[in-house]
């Protein structure tokens, strides 16, 4: 399979060409597919399979296909991930691809102080990446809504609950419309992260790399 065969538009196509990405790999061939007929997915997959991708290229299409892009506020792609670290590296990653729509993407993990979060937060985007405790910190504050968000990713799901994270995803998925798009991505599936993602995925397809 190439780039092509996932029928991404040109803009999309240029900044995979200018990332130096040549074809996309398994879990990129698998995943865009089904994600991108607007299915659910549970991905199991490692870091360096190029998961981040997989889901990041998607939302990008998801997000533009928006009929009131612009209008609304709060995040229309969420994502959740176990540390500052991941989430700093899916941010990365994220951003290259986001730029040729000016999709505008926050960070909401630690390292920055709350008011310079908060205050960014209101600023308005479209996508956050979240570590959950932060990210429910900032819903409290006020600092951002979930009522525009269509389209959830959990990754590394295992970590998160290995971290003790179930409650705040539990919570912030709670604040999400239920007829979102749901994404599930961990290396293992314990029985408790198979349990969650039978309760928040509707007739999810899972993909294993
Ligand atoms: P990940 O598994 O998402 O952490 O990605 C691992 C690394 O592979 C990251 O540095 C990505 O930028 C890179 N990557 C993702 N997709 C591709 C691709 N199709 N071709 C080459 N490199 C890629």
């Amino acid at each position: 399979k190439t780039f092509e065969d996932l029928s991404f538009d040109s803009s999309l196509m240029s900044a995979i060409a200018k990332q130096g990405y040549e074809r996309p790999t398994p879990i990129q061939c698998q995943a865009c597919p089904i994600v991108l007929s607007g299915r659910d997915l549970i991905g199991i997959a490692k870091t360096g399979s190029g998961k981040t991708a997989a889901f990041v290229l998607p939302m990008m299409v998801h997000i533009m296909d928006q009929p009131e892009l612009g209008k609304g506020e709060g995040p229309i792609g969420v994502i959740c991930a176990p540390t500052r670290e991941l989430a700093q590296q899916i941010y990365s990653e994220a951003k290259k691809f986001a730029k040729a729509y000016g999709i505008r993407i926050s960070g909401v993990y630690g390292g920055m102080s709350k008011f310079e979060q908060f205050k960014e937060l209101k600023a308005g985007c479209e996508v956050v990446v979240a570590t959950p405790g932060r990210l429910i910190d900032m819903i409290k504050m006020k600092a951002l809504t979930m009522h525009r968000a269509t389209y959830l990713v959990l990754d590394e799901a295992d970590r998160m609950f290995d971290l003790g994270f179930e409650p705040q995803i539990r919570s912030i998925v709670g604040q999400i419309r239920p007829d979102r798009q749901t994404l599930l991505f961990s290396a293992t599936m314990p029985k408790r992260v198979e349990r969650l993602a039978r309760e928040i995925l509707t007739d999810p397809i899972r993909v294993t790399v």
